[in-house]
């Protein structure tokens, strides 16, 4: 995508989809399976060795937990999630048969279910007085929401997460997944905080991402995804997410810098595009494995170019999504 970048991600282009060739690979395997077991099944767990490690071929180094908070970028990352009362379609099978998973859909994510939490909602801005109100994080309170940023020419890092959303979904379901977004612009504001946290754990999702983008200087571009530090504190309790997270934020930076060309951030993180943090509510009440992923920066401009084109948001969201079969899919 960005042409003049002066400074592409380090051997993105290089790498050959770190997911998809195994997935395919092995979908083949299985009908042969019955005739060639061993020698198939070799193959496939010598491919699946190589895909696990080549995967990443930028796959950033984790991170001091001591970089997170504070670094310039971060104050619009907030998470949440939660659509009270509407307690999604989790437990929705039909009482006839007692056939316990449904499973209609096939692919390498069937039977998993992905969270997908849109940041913030582009009524927020009019309603500061109910997005203001304190919540308990475990760790402490926060606002139950932000209005998160927009770019200059004033596209709303809320629209932007509600479109790179939808698409995730979409591709997400193409590969098999039930997929839930903790709001669909369906609500004057939020939800807080805690309630999006609550709805990936109600959902017993295997995955949780939470879609942004950053408001920082011009001139700091790229992306990063943050990463849950280990807390522990009235309902937080991250020591049982802080590994598999580590692992689904690894996958979904690789992908992401190889569908969109984007490099990691150039302003935190020290190029590996992963950045552990402490202070978000998102984070710290989830039980699931859970990422956050700022895009860009809005407030440059060619990180602004990318973010309000469709074509860069759909790149977006299949990077994110080759992340999650990646991290899942095995
Ligand atoms: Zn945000």
């Amino acid at each position: 995508m960005r042409k003049d970048d002066s400074a592409p991600p380090p051997e993105s282009g290089s790498s050959v989809n770190p997911d998809r060739p195994w997935f395919t690979r092995r979908s083949t395997l299985v009908v042969g399976v019955a005739a060639l077991a061993p020698a198939a099944l070799a193959g496939w767990v010598l491919t699946q060795v190589l895909a696990g490690s080549g995967s990443e071929g930028q796959q950033p180094r984790p991170l001091p937990a001591s970089h997170a908070a504070g670094s310039p970028g971060q104050r619009d990352a907030k998470s949440g999630s939660t659509p009270s009362g509407s307690p999604t379609a989790a437990a929705s099978t039909p009482a006839a048969a007692p056939v316990p998973a449904p499973a209609p859909a096939k692919g390498p994510l069937a039977g998993k279910t992905v969270v997908v939490d849109p940041g913030h909602n582009t009524g927020n801005f009019k309603h500061t007085d109910e997005i203001d109100q304190q919540v308990d994080i475990g760790t402490g309170h926060k606002e139950c929401d932000t209005t998160g940023t927009t770019t200059n020419s004033g596209y709303m890092e809320a629209e932007f997460t509600y479109d790179v959303s939808q698409r995730l979904r979409a591709a997400l379901e193409a590969q098999g997944a039930k997929v839930v977004l903790t709001h669909q612009q369906d609500r004057p504001w939020g939800p807080c905080i805690t309630e999006r946290a609550r709805i990936g754990n109600e959902a017993n999702a295997d995955a949780v991402v939470s879609v942004h983008a950053d408001g920082v200087s011009a001139g700091s571009r790229g992306f990063h995804v943050i990463l849950p530090a280990k807390v522990k504190g009235g309902a937080a309790d991250t020591s049982k997410i802080v590994e598999p997270s580590r692992e689904l934020g690894e996958r979904i930076a690789g992908n992401f810098a190889r569908t969109t060309g984007s490099a990691p951030a150039n302003y935190l993180g020290s190029g590996t595009g992963l950045v552990v943090r402490d202070d978000l509510g998102g984070l710290n009440l989830s039980t699931r494995p859970k990422v956050f992923i700022e895009c860009g920066n809005m407030r440059d401009a060619k990180d602004a170019a990318q973010l309000t084109s469709p074509e860069w948001r759909q790149k977006a969201a299949q990077g994110i999504a080759d992340g999650i079969v990646g991290f899942l899919g095995g």
